[in-house]
């Protein structure tokens, strides 16, 4: 599954020219709608006869619709085109340690409806659930929904559609697409969750990342996890087992075990668990509340000093880390996300003075951004992997 490059898209060749067109024209009109037939045919440079016929095609398979006219530039005033968002289309499962949401949206990605439960950590009982909603669902939209998106925490190969190991709840060799696709009868995409944000932030993100052809995504959670864009697609390994950064050594006794049980790995230093292991040892009190971590970033923002010391230090960690893969990979861009991106205007300083620190030795360096996925990031990745694979390009280009 590859994102489209607009720029490289009219050196392809004939053989699935229809196919990479129609391709062009639905992106055209993902990412500048409203627009007019004319408009896709002046960037294009495709015939006005062309695009229309594929035009018609998109309309007849609900991919896009028209709505109204726009500014005349002397003659008729051209009708704009839009994409069709009328009715829910994907449904996403996120499936953390903690909680499983479960969401249904429309072409462009906006959700629609939502539901939420614990995860049980018996993968039957989890699955049980998950298949509950989901034709719950199915059945309130009346055979739009075209596909499920699977976004879970740990190790996954899409090919197969198995979860390889899931290690908060010791799940191995899963085969989830399947046990699903059998009982909702659509067909299911799965991914690591690091992986899904990162499709997510290449379709939906902010330009500067939608633009990128080479980015990370750093997602910090109960634990941290990355996904490697690398020429407008993931970037697997063997097994789609690439990414696992999370365990690379970067110290030695961290404030928290990591989801391998070694102390040594980044993840240990860097997750949502390590933070909130920083603030206990500040407060010196092993009998207070345990407080999650979105309340440890209420309580850093709204300026409690211990809640805000933990997270610079978190960030400091983090840096360390992420300067490992700046220069290892050159990305144009690192995104972090997950719930600590809410208090970046506290760690971003943290976060780019380890980088810089690191990356110095004459080192290009990379732009570190805070994700504008939203406050359920892995929710929208599970969505992408349905939603991505309308506009991909069945084609290297
Ligand atoms: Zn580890």
């Amino acid at each position: 599954m590859r994102r489209l490059d607009l720029k490289r898209a009219q050196a392809a060749r004939l053989n699935t020219i229809r196919d990479i067109n129609r391709q062009i024209v639905l992106n055209y009109v993902r990412e500048r709608e409203p627009i007019s037939r004319a408009e896709i045919a002046r960037e294009t440079q495709l015939q006005r006869s062309t695009i229309s016929a594929i035009v018609e095609d998109l309309k007849t398979e609900g991919l896009v619709e028209e709505v109204g006219e726009g500014e005349s530039t002397g003659g008729r005033r051209p009708t704009l085109l839009k994409l069709r968002t009328k009715e829910a289309i994907a449904l996403g499962v996120s499936i953390t340690p903690t909680r499983t949401t479960i969401a249904t949206s429309d072409l462009a990605g906006r959700v629609i409806d939502q539901k939420q439960f614990q995860t049980d950590p018996d993968p039957a009982q989890t699955i049980n659930n998950v298949i509950a909603t989901l034709r719950e669902f199915t059945r309130r939209n009346n055979g739009s929904i075209e596909g499920i998106g699977v976004s879970l925490p740990g190790l996954c190969d899409p090919s197969t559609g198995t979860a390889i190991y899931i290690p908060y709840f010791k799940w191995r060799d899963l085969p989830i697409a399947h046990l699903i696709a059998s009982s909702a009868n659509l067909p299911v995409q799965i991914d690591n969750d690091a992986n899904a944000m990162a499709i997510a932030e290449l379709w939906f993100g902010r330009p500067e990342i939608t633009g990128a052809r080479d980015f990370i995504m750093v997602m910090v959670a109960e634990g941290v996890g990355t996904g490697i864009i690398f020429d407008g697609q993931v970037y697997r390994g063997q097994r789609g087992a690439a990414g696992e950064f999370g365990h690379m050594v970067v110290g030695e006794h961290a404030p928290v075990p990591c989801s391998c049980g070694n102390r040594d790995c980044w993840e240990a230093f860097s997750s949502e668990r390590s933070a909130v292991a920083r603030y206990r040892n500040l407060k010196g009190d092993s009998k207070a509340p345990l407080l999650d971590f979105p309340a440890l970033v209420d309580r850093a923002i709204s300026g409690g000093p211990n809640a805000q010391k933990a997270l610079v230090e978190t960030a400091y960690w983090l840096g360390v880390g992420i300067s490992n893969l700046i220069v290892g990979f050159s990305p144009e861009a690192v995104v972090v996300g997950g719930e600590i991106a809410r208090a970046w205007h506290l760690i971003e300083k943290a976060l780019t003075d380890t980088i810089e620190h690191s990356v110095r030795r004459g080192l290009p360096s990379a732009r570190i951004i805070p994700s504008t996925l939203g406050n359920n990031p892995t929710l929208r990745g599970a969505l992408s992997l349905v939603l991505a694979s309308k506009f991909a390009a069945a084609f290297a280009a």
